[in-house]
């Protein structure tokens, strides 16, 4: 895994006793980070790997993903609670609020014109968190929903217009995977 860049050259690997030396969590302690010895930015990684998380975060940056997990975050977490859900037993929130997370994503992929691949708020540089917040500050999940469903069916009515008979099971995510 070649070390991620920041401030123009390779970060260092360490780990969580460097980045948090207060916190003695065994579960931090041990969790590979790669760090910028010019700038202080870090990034955790992907679980039992050491490719990181995104890229390097200096504190502002990382002040700014948080603003935009503050307008995303509540719109996927509550999506249970709109109208069409309301009679859906609890056990199917899980659920729904994966799929809803999926949507808002995806929603927002679409508002900034980029691919689903790079939509990660851990991959976000300053201007783009700045976008995104004013993409998503005023939206609601029944607007995701709206527009997701509006994707789907166009997706589905694609897929049976092209279909030939082996094809013609294909679900709408499997035309327009995201
Ligand atoms: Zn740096």
């Amino acid at each position: 895994m070649p070390a991620p860049i920041c401030c123009g050259r390779d970060a260092r690997l360490t780990d969580g006793t460097e980045i948090y030396p207060h916190r003695a969590e065994p579960a931090i302690a041990d969790k590979p980070m790669w760090v910028c010895d010019d700038c202080g930015a870090y990034v955790g990684c992907h679980p039992t790997t050491t490719v990181a998380l995104g890229t390097l975060a200096g504190p502002e940056l990382r002040r700014l993903r948080r603003r935009v997990h503050l307008v995303i975050d509540p719109i996927w977490r509550a999506a249970h609670r709109i109208a069409p859900y309301a009679n859906a037993p609890r056990k199917a929130r899980e659920g729904i609020q994966r799929r809803a997370r999926q949507r808002v994503y995806e929603f927002l992929a679409d508002r900034l014109g980029i691919p689903c691949a790079e939509c990660h708020v851990a991959m976000f540089d300053a201007a783009r968190c700045g976008a995104a917040v004013k993409a998503m500050q005023h939206v609601d999940y029944y607007r995701v929903r709206a527009w997701a469903r509006d994707r789907e069916a166009a997706a589905r009515a694609a897929a049976e217009r092209n279909a030939t008979p082996a094809l013609s099971t294909r679900t709408a995510e499997e035309v327009a995977p995201c």
